[in-house]
């Protein structure tokens, strides 16, 4: 048993807890931090940076697709041997955090691996070491997939995103459960390559979290490429007899496939890390955190782990809130009023702030709507194949001001830059209709929209 004495002791080394050690350390701050996989944390290794060169490549094999009819003709044979290729080399160096582990240890940084354990304010185990925080303790744990209790799932091979991720086939078939973002983003890709996928979802469309329309676009698009949406029914049970999945859904309807991705949310395990030692609450779902990201004296989180929205961009965002706090230089205190997302389906599914349904419970009658259509926009209909998509605004008139925007689309993503913008700094709609919107790009569509609130 060693005890280790540190200014700041950070737990789990996701994208944000990351980035905020390395420039602790970089300003002379000594850091202790404790990882028990990969450094850098889900991003990298299994989610946003992997996903997304898989979803290059589908997209690559879908716009070659469209050549024809516009530009010809193009023979496409899909190969996945590249897409896990680039995969294993260039995103995740072959699942070996070195590079990170090597940038924080040369800043001065120390790293312990293992499971971190809270025994204590300002005191964290690993292993057989303690260690004390002087300054404070920075919690950054994540999430892991939450598994639903469906009858027999348990003791059936199924895939999470990490084994999504890893693979180095492609499925003949896949059964999706979960229609969020990451069963849709991965279900597209698989499809794309040649697996018959089936996609599960209970709520009553894809990207129950999102606008209506942009599920009901998703769902539209995913069938017309082959895709079998089911939605709302739960999965009852799951079989698997030894080489295929047979999935029985409320109601009786069963679907069988090869492979089987559980991807129905995310969770925390706050008992696992012990948080009740520095009294905050082992039975709840996150970390509550104030405008500051602090939890309790000398406790700060960020990350998947508070709640506030499970991307990296927020655990960045928290990142350098806290740091502005240890370095005494504090920030801004965090706002969460212009959140944006993106769902790299394609269409591409970005939005920011509330959605219609949460800003009239909010705000009630002040809300007014306006949907543009991306195939009639000028660069929509330049663009022809692979262009449906839609702009739509949730104002409030009383203020005069976006409270929500979603932009789905070809480079939904990017239009969405903008939107986010005006929600985020308040931009009168007045104003917006004043702006200039260089022709002819998609973001003419928000022009569009805005004219009609
Ligand atoms: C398939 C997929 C695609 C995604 N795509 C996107 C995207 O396109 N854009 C986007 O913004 N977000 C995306 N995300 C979400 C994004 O990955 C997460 O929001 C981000 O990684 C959160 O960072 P974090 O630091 O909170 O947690 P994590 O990245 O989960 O890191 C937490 C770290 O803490 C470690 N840890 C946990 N408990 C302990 C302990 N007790 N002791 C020691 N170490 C511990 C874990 O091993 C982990 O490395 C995606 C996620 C998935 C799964």
């Amino acid at each position: 048993m060693s005890e280790r004495e540190f200014d700041v002791v950070v737990i789990g080394m996701g994208p944000g807890a990351e980035y905020l050690a390395e420039e602790l350390a970089k300003a002379g701050v000594q850091v202790g931090a404790i990882e028990q996989r990969l450094v850098g944390g889900e991003c990298p290794y299994w989610g946003c940076v992997p996903s997304k060169m898989m979803i290059r490549a589908a997209n690559l094999v879908t716009e070659g697709h469209r050549i024809s009819g516009m530009a010809g003709s193009a023979v496409i044979s899909p190969s996945w041997a590249p897409v896990a290729k680039r995969i294993r080399d260039e995103a995740t160096d072959n699942w070996d955090d070195t590079v990170a582990v090597d940038r924080f240890t040369g800043l001065g940084g120390t790293l312990f691996r293992g499971h971190a354990r809270i025994t204590g304010p300002g005191e964290v185990s690993v292993g057989d070491d303690i260690l004390r925080a002087r300054r404070g303790m920075v919690i950054g744990t994540g999430t892991v997939p939450a598994i639903p209790p469906i009858a027999g799932l348990a003791q059936t091979p199924y895939w999470t995103n990490h084994e999504a991720i890893e693979t180095e086939d492609v499925p003949p078939s896949l059964l999706v459960l979960g229609g969020g973002a990451i069963g849709a983003e991965l279900g597209q890709v698989f499809a794309r390559f040649g697996s018959s996928v089936t996609i599960v979802e209970g709520m009553p469309r894809l990207l129950p979290l999102d606008e209506p329309e942009s599920g009901d676009l998703v769902g539209k698009v995913f069938r017309a490429e082959g895709i079998t949406v089911s939605t709302g029914a739960s999965a009852e049970s799951v079989r698997h007899d030894g080489s295929g999945f047979t999935v029985t859904l409320t109601g009786g309807r069963q679907y069988v496939a090869d492979r089987l991705l559980v991807a129905t949310g995310r969770k925390t395990d706050l008992a696992a890390l012990g948080v009740g030692a520095i009294g905050l609450d082992e039975s709840s779902r996150f970390i509550d955190v104030d405008d500051r990201m602090q939890a309790a004296p000398g406790v700060w989180a960020l990350g998947d782990v508070v709640g506030k929205g499970a991307f990296t961009h927020m655990s960045m965002y928290h990142a350098s809130i806290i740091l502005g706090e240890l370095l005494g230089r504090p920030r801004h205190p965090a706002e969460y009023h212009a959140v944006p997302r993106v769902t790299f389906t394609d269409p591409e599914v970005g939005s920011v702030g509330l959605t219609e349904a949460e800003a009239r419970q909010r705000y009630g009658d002040r809300i007014t709507t306006a949907i543009t259509q991306i195939p009639t926009s000028s660069r929509g209909w330049i663009h022809k194949a692979g262009n449906a998509g839609f702009i739509k605004l949730v104002a409030d008139s009383e203020r005069g001001i976006l409270v929500g925007a979603t932009s789905a689309g070809p480079t939904g993503g990017e239009v969405l830059g903008m939107l986010t913008l005006a929600v985020h700094a308040h931009v009168p709609v007045q104003r917006l209709t004043e702006m200039i919107y260089a022709y002819p790009t998609f973001h003419r569509a928000v022009e569009d929209a805005l004219r009609l609130l």
